[in-house]
């Protein structure tokens, strides 16, 4: 399968007062299209740094990132972002949380406008259009933020810890939800985490960064037997536990360590 987008080589360092911080150093991958790939890797290492330059927020100093449309064109990929916390704005109706983008971006075709009004629909939301966000589940806060993303029809999406701010049951029926309506929509989807048992139950590969300044230490296919359906399977799959051994071992080697 041929990558969305492509990093060779990418370097870079904030620079201040006090002095220079690589982030990060000769990093190289591929995104695939249809792919999830979760990043992983000891907080202050470079993971963020590493999406906003994937986003477009920040030009690498080093390096290159490489597009590939399927037209051929070198059009970057249209992103959308799922964040730390739901940003539904409470002074809004769930339906004006929804198309606030569109808004935004001066997009409300009838097109777009009926694609957001099926997927109310079909993550059923209908029923809470009009509602306001403290009215709805974190679960229900959550599937409005991703239609919010949808609306704008992004090619990848970029999620950032998008579900830390749960409790842990509810996150883990809420990530597990997530992904399978990101799945169903055939989006390419790239998530930052540090919880290694999310990464390993929600992405195709992983790709293990090393303290700072982050090379790529490892990547990892996940290759995972499911014995049902439920949002948990993939923790009960009997390759979960080596999975989770060797990324433990991975980072484990760099934590405590000073960069
Ligand atoms: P992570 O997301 O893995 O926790 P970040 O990408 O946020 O890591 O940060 C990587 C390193 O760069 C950290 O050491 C952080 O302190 C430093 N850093 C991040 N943003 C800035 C900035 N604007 N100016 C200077 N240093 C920064």
């Amino acid at each position: 399968m041929e990558n969305i987008i492509e990093l060779k080589n990418i370097g870079y360092s904030y620079h201040s007062l006090q002095g220079e911080t690589v982030a990060l150093k000769d990093i190289s991958f591929g995104v695939k299209k249809g792919e999830f790939l979760a990043v992983v890797g000891p907080s202050g290492c470079g993971k963020s740094t590493l999406l906003s330059i994937i986003a477009g927020l920040l030009a690498p100093e080093e390096g290159t990132i490489t597009v590939n449309n399927p037209d051929g064109s070198l059009r970057y990929p249209r992103i959308g972002y799922m964040l730390q916390h739901d940003h539904l704005f409470e002074w809004r109706t769930i339906y004006q949380n929804v198309i606030l983008g569109l808004e935004i971006n001066h997009m409300m075709t009838e097109e777009r406008i009926a694609y957001v009004n099926q997927l109310l629909k079909d993550y059923n939301l209908e029923k809470f259009r009009n509602k306001r966000p403290s009215e709805l589940s974190g679960g229900m806060k959550q599937r409005a933020a991703l239609i919010r993303t949808l609306a704008l029809e992004p090619q990848l999406l970029l999620l950032d810890e998008p579900f830390s701010a749960l409790d842990y049951q509810t996150r883990l029926f809420v990530s597990a939800d997530i992904c399978n309506l990101i799945r169903a929509a055939g989006k390419t989807m790239l998530i930052i985490t540090h919880d290694l048992s999310e990464a390993i139950s929600l992405a195709d590969r992983i790709i293990i960064l090393s303290r700072r300044p982050a090379v790529v230490k490892q990547e990892i296919p996940i290759r995972l037997t499911l014995p049902d359906d439920s949002p948990l399977a993939s923790r009960n799959a009997p390759e979960f536990q080596y999975y989770f051994n060797l990324l433990w071992k991975e980072l484990s080697e760099d934590e405590g360590q000073e960069a």
